[in-house]
């Protein structure tokens, strides 16, 4: 029988494309602010074999309590704070079952990490973009203009790759009568958080992400921190299982490392610093305290297709106000050279 399938779906989500990830090849994926080390041998090691003494025919810990005491360990709040998430896109959307939905204003500067309007639509909200300053900052009185019941702020931003002025943001959750999300993916790589203000502003939640300077982009562990009334308000849309074993046994060893995670974390800081002042010579870098730099050059959408062509995927924006700008991932050495080697060789050519 033919049915009118189209007819039957929730119109926000007719409209919807599903979530962009190119279907290119590629060499070097400079694309998706991926750390570009893999765990050292030894912690894989002794992951594989925690991995091995995992009954599998059994569900995961529900509660995800040994990670949750191990991410609480390292953040110096209590277990009851922290809520884990099968990556923090997950947590977003819980976030949102609990706080958005039909009737909700979402609201969130833009640019910044499109996944916010997604689930925003996804769940019925009602969404309001705000656009940055100039100088990419927010400016806290045109967010609080929206009448916000949930605000996502990431910071440091992705893809401005800067962070917000703290008493910005400070005054948005004072002012606001909704949840003020702030996303702290990149946190390591900035070293500027909100945790410590959670006791202050119950209104307040930070969400972390082992997939960037933590290696763990593959295993899909996120978690949010805020205060014990709100975890367990999200809690309650969570679903049962939703990080599985081996992703809960590989980010507890994780993080109960993370000294030794935290020598990738300079690494790569010293490899940005070099990047960006090599890619001054060539485009308009803007400064980072996140794992990729945003630059902008006349011809970016060439320089995208010249470097795919190269088989060097970078991030290209699909935004009509971001088409002269590009995103590159912090790579190893011997990547960036290959890259900034020919970003060169495009622009000897255009010359
Ligand atoms: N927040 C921001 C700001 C991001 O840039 C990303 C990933 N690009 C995420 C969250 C999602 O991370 P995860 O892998 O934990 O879902």
């Amino acid at each position: 029988m033919k049915m009118n399938i189209q007819g039957l779906v929730r119109p926000e989500i007719r409209t919807l494309e599903p979530y962009f990830v190119p279907e290119v090849s590629y060499d070097l994926k400079l694309d998706a602010m991926e750390n570009p080390y893999d765990l050292p041998g030894d912690l894989k090691k002794k992951i594989l074999q925690r991995i091995k003494q995992i009954s599998f025919n059994r569900y995961p810990d529900a509660k995800g309590m040994a990670l949750r005491k191990a991410i609480a360990g390292y953040l110096k709040v209590s277990p009851e704070e922290v809520l884990l998430g099968n990556g923090s896109d997950e947590l977003i959307l819980a976030i949102l079952l609990t706080f958005g939905g039909w009737g909700k204003r979402i609201v969130y500067p833009v640019p910044t990490f499109t996944v916010y309007g997604l689930l925003a639509q996804i769940t019925g909200g009602i969404k309001r973009e705000v656009f940055l300053e100039e100088d990419f900052q927010l400016n806290a009185r045109k967010i609080l203009k929206e009448y916000p019941d949930v605000i996502f702020i990431a910071n440091p931003n992705n893809p401005t790759s800067n962070c917000f002025n703290k008493d910005e943001i400070l005054e948005i959750a004072e002012k606001s009568r909704g949840i003020v999300v702030i996303d702290e993916a990149y946190f390591e790589f900035s070293n500027r958080s909100f945790i410590n203000q959670i006791a202050e502003y119950e209104n307040i939640i930070v969400l972390r992400t082992l997939s960037k300077a933590f290696g763990l982009a593959g295993l899909r562990v996120g978690y949010m921190v805020g205060s014990r009334e709100v975890i367990k308000e999200v809690s309650k849309v969570k679903l049962p299982y939703n990080v599985n074993a081996l992703s809960q046994a590989a980010a507890e060893i994780i993080v109960k490392n993370s000294k030794r995670i935290n020598k990738t974390v300079d690494i790569i800081k010293a490899e940005r610093a070099a990047l960006m002042e090599e890619l001054k010579k060539m485009v308009t870098p803007y400064p980072s305290e996140t794992n990729f730099i945003l630059f902008s050059c006349t011809q970016a959408q060439e320089l995208y297709k010249y470097l795919l062509k190269k088989k060097i995927l970078v991030k290209v924006f699909s935004e009509s106000y971001l088409r002269d700008y590009l995103r590159v991932t912090v790579g190893t050495p011997p990547e960036n050279k290959k890259f900034l080697a020919e970003v060169k060789n495009f622009m000897r050519g255009k010359k």
